[in-house]
């Protein structure tokens, strides 16, 4: 395993992108909707970093990329009615593309009344689904990365880094 994202690292850039995120939701009802699981690490280490009225939600998406290629389920059971609150929608990498921009018109069906994207990954050259994504961490090259809540066979998402896997 190799590190490409230190720890110091994270904690560094999260700092950046809560006071980036701060200003833009000022006295406004914001809900933060985590993407399970991938997002654990990323939603405790940033709202801790915003001072201001907010609450949290879980959403989970899951694909079979078998026989239907590429069909994705939500679960939206554990989250709490978003109607009428700014969704700020977090996850731990943009790859496709597919998984967000389902969500985010998943959530706009809910009745949000604005839904913005913050990413802690988005590997270069690999979208193919458009969606905006208002907030990132880090670009980093496309390679399989685990670790901050990133997992391989469900497991790595310990670590408190982020690796690249190699064989
Ligand atoms: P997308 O729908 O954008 O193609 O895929 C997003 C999901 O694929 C992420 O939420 C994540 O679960 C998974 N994924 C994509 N790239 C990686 C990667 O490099 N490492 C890990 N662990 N998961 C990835
Ligand atoms: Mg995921």
């Amino acid at each position: 395993m190799r590190v490409l994202i230190t720890t110091e690292q994270i904690h560094a850039r999260l700092d950046e992108m809560a006071r980036q995120i701060a200003p833009e939701y000022h006295g406004q009802p914001l809900t933060i909707v985590g993407v399970l699981t991938g997002s654990v690490m990323f939603l405790a280490d940033l709202v801790r970093r915003l001072d201001m009225p907010l609450r949290i939600g879980l959403i989970q998406a899951s694909s079979y990329r078998g026989a239907v290629s590429g069909e994705l389920r939500i679960d939206a059971s554990l989250l709490a009615d978003v109607r009428g609150r700014h969704v700020l929608l977090l996850d731990d990498i943009l790859d496709t593309g597919q998984t967000l921009a389902r969500l985010v018109q998943h959530l706009h069906e809910q009745g949000a009344l604005s839904v913005k994207v913050a990413v802690l990954l988005r590997k270069q050259g690999r979208q193919v689904h458009p969606v905006n994504v208002d907030f990132v961490g880090f670009e980093i090259p496309d390679a399989f990365v685990v670790g901050y809540g990133l997992d391989y066979n469900d497991e790595h998402r310990q670590l408190p880094y982020v690796a690249v896997l190699s064989s």
